[in-house]
């Protein structure tokens, strides 16, 4: 288990934190964010046995690395792809077209800025605390015990949506699912940044597979155009076929995955529980609010400015809302 020494000590100044919200319910509510932040923000700490280190690295703050030898791999399965698609989009077609006039500035910084939209994303929802649990029982003597359950993995109490995860080893506020591909879970906490991911990485995988297609059957060929400072004409037309191919994939995978986030925010639900819906009585029970309602809960706000942006903090409910609002 991936314990470093400073855990116990850190473990002492949650349960501090934690019970400096135990003043009255109106004035914890009124301070909800600011007290919910603080404690997302050293929940993480509280976990038991858990297989996440926690770092506080500079410029960059809190980031969480969960210790999964499958996840890591498939992680940097998803950072290869990122390298080899910007490099051979940007090197092999943008660039070359671009300096001839061929392509327009607004659509060669489009895909830039949205390349590393992307990469911002991947690399915030993959490190962001996807929203564990904090040890409510040492919060507040305010709170309904009866209104939580316990973990039947880890024995924690959680509020109702709150779902243990058996890869990272924790109990996660309205946990979507574990997601491999980013090695982390996603949850309350992170969802908006997965959602990102899937926007970005679609958009980035189809504007890949459009230039491809400028490339093969509508740019004239030139000699200039696939000869590169590093890579023959003959080498970076396979990567050039590669780049087809993956980008194809994605853009499909990454589309379909979007949408269907799209229906579940409609719908209220997280793809754990729609795969636990199987009786037409739960679906007829389906709870449906508007598509605005939904992406202001994901991004925890309504100023739909900020929502596109992977960099921004997001304001988080309280853990008492989540225990008094079902
Ligand atoms: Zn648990
Ligand atoms: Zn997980």
């Amino acid at each position: 288990m991936m314990k470093d020494s400073s855990w116990n000590h850190h473990h002492v100044a949650v349960n501090v934190n934690l019970s400096a919200v135990n003043t009255d319910y109106a004035n914890a509510l009124r301070s909800s964010t600011a007290q919910f932040n603080n404690n997302f923000e050293s929940c993480e700490h509280a976990i038991h046995e858990s297989r996440v280190i926690v770092k506080d690295l500079p410029l960059i703050g809190r980031v969480r690395i969960l210790m999964d030898s499958h996840g890591l791999k498939a992680l940097t399965f998803i950072i290869i792809y990122w390298i080899y698609g910007f490099f051979s989009t940007y090197f092999i077609i943008l660039s070359p077209h671009w300096s001839e006039g061929r392509i327009p500035d607004v659509a060669a910084y489009a895909y830039i800025v949205i390349s590393f939209l992307c990469l911002i994303s991947l690399f915030r929802a993959s490190t962001v605390n996807p929203g564990a649990v904090p040890l409510i029982d040492k919060l507040s003597t305010d709170i309904d015990l009866s209104k939580l359950h316990d973990c039947q993995s880890c024995g924690m109490k959680k509020p109702a949506r709150a779902h243990h995860c058996r890869r990272c080893q924790q109990c996660v506020l309205r946990m979507d699912h574990h997601c491999p591909w980013i090695n982390n879970c996603v949850g309350e906490g992170n969802h908006y940044l997965f959602l990102l991911l899937l926007l970005y990485a679609f958009l980035m995988s189809a504007l890949s597979f459009t230039l491809c297609v400028f490339q093969f059957w509508v740019f004239p060929k030139c000699s200039a155009c696939l000869e590169t400072w590093y890579l023959k004409p003959t080498t970076s037309i396979w990567f050039l076929y590669v780049l087809v191919l993956i980008s194809v994939a994605m853009s499909i995978f990454m589309g379909l995955q979007f949408l269907s986030q799209q229906f579940n925010l409609i719908m209220d639900r997280t793809t754990l529980e729609n795969m636990a819906v199987t009786s037409g009585r739960a679906i007829l029970r389906t709870n449906f609010r508007s598509w605005f309602h939904g992406i202001s809960d994901i991004c925890g706000t309504r100023n739909a400015v900020v929502w596109l942006l992977p960099c921004r903090r997001r304001p988080a409910k309280s853990i008492y809302e989540y225990i008094h609002a079902v």
